[in-house]
């Protein structure tokens, strides 16, 4: 099995380096490219969802992230005006369902750099670092890239292609695909602050406030050697730059008006991100394919995005492997737009801009109604565990079994 040309991959990210594992796991020669020197560990994704912790289990890192990440069952929802509660939801209501009834809140390089080790011990997988894809060309049997590196440029000669070069994809351009959606005029703010907000608002550490005027939520991490940090991730207006949003007293301002406490915040990271609902009009082309942001991108209300790159990557390694192997017709392969595409927009597309729009709504009567909608369904315990089913992508998951390739 290893004596074929390997599989490409472009980017290195959470996603590239998984389906990497997810491949070589399966005895198949891969080589990964990524652009940059090392993992790239800004604070972006942290939540990780049932449906993919029962993958990561298939993939024999479930237990590691566990340990290293910090299992929280329950989200709440706020009302910012009157700082209460308006609806709880827990995972545990899945427990029949999962052998993961929770979210973990990993950050997304740590869940990287623990693929990165378990593809050391497979002499047929390659992770190189700054070597960045530049071009591909395709034929009917295989796939040729460009890649820059300290060497110069070489031209690399493989079996399939997967462009997991996240949101500006190369690989999605070079292919001619379109990105359908739009950008949100506003950025998302987030900041890492090491106080405990566990102490003022207890009980739960995955926690969204909705307001109209300046939403914002706030969630713990595990953090580092400083130990256990927390995100405070919240909007910002579009006319505002970079200058005017993350010097130290605008973000001091900030934190002081979304959660009042004596004394200044110690703020270990500022990040603004652009935010996009996007997915590729098509997520493979011949012998190349996409898969996480390359092919799908947005808001992170709700910690769907790379939850679910995850989830392309499981499948699409899995579909490889039964062509390589003979087990099955490469028009199995068909399977992999067919069906990622139309979850990604039911699952996550969906539930991401519902999100974002009941943080935000403005309109007094429509916020009174979203917050008595989930209340209702925080109260009956089948339209609460269908709620959760929903936010933990399980629903996505059995949706797509019950078409089985
Ligand atoms: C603030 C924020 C919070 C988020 N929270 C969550 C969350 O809680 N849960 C969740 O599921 N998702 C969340 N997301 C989304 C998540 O971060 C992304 O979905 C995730 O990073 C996608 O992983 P990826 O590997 O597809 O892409 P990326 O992480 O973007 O990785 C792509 C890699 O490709 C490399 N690359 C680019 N071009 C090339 C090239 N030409 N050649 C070689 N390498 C290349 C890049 O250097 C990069 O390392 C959040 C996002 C943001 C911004």
């Amino acid at each position: 099995m290893t004596a074929q040309r390997p599989i490409l991959i472009a980017g290195g990210g959470p996603v590239g380096v998984i389906t990497a594992l997810a491949l070589a796991r399966q005895g198949l020669p891969v080589h990964v490219f990524e652009a940059d020197s090392r993992v790239n560990d800004m604070p972006r994704a942290a939540t990780t969802h049932a449906a993919t912790l029962e993958m990561l289990a298939g993939l024999g890192m479930v237990d590691e992230v566990i340990e290293r990440g910090y299992v929280e069952p329950l989200f709440r929802i706020w009302d910012r005006q009157s700082m209460r509660i308006m609806a709880e939801f827990d995972f545990g209501m899945l427990k029949n369902e999962t052998p993961y009834p929770f979210a973990v809140q990993c950050e997304q390089h740590k869940l990287a750099g623990m693929a990165i080790e378990r593809l050391k011990k497979f002499p047929h997988a390659k992770v190189e670092f700054s070597a960045r894809v530049t071009s591909l060309t395709q034929s009917a049997d295989g796939v040729a890239i460009e890649v820059e590196s300290s060497e110069g440029t070489r031209k690399i000669a493989g079996s399939y292609l997967i462009g997991s070069d996240g949101g500006r994809s190369t690989v999605r351009k070079a292919l001619g695909i379109e990105f359908e959606g739009y950008t949100h005029p506003e950025r998302f703010m987030i900041l890492t602050i090491t106080e405990d907000l566990g102490l003022i608002y207890p009980g739960c550490t995955r926690n969204y406030v909705s307001d109209p005027e300046s939403w914002f939520s706030m969630f713990k991490v595990s953090g580092d050697e400083r130990g256990p940090l927390w995100r405070v991730l919240s909007s910002t207006q579009p006319e505002q730059t970079d200058e005017e949003l993350m010097n130290h007293k605008a973000t001091e301002r900030r934190l002081q008006r979304f959660l009042p406490k004596d004394g200044a915040y110690d703020v270990v990271h500022r990040n603004l991100y652009n935010v996009h609902q996007r997915v590729a009009a098509s997520f493979r082309k011949g012998r190349v394919f996409l898969a996480g942001d390359a092919a799908h991108v947005n808001n992170p209300l709700g910690g769907l995005g790379l939850n679910f790159g995850i989830h392309d990557a499981v499948e699409l390694s899995d579909l490889l492997g039964r062509v390589i192997r003979r087990e099955a017709p490469e028009d199995i392969l068909n399977e992999y737009d067919l069906h990622r595409r139309p979850l990604n927009i039911e699952f996550v597309q969906e539930q991401t801009i519902a999100n974002k729009k009941r943080m935000e709504e403005k309109d007094p009567a429509a916020r009174q109604r979203d917050f008595e909608q989930l209340r209702r369904t925080a109260a009956v315990p089948a339209s609460h565990r269908a709620h959760v089913r929903k936010a933990s992508l399980i629903e996505s998951v059995k949706k797509r079994a019950a078409v089985p390739v």
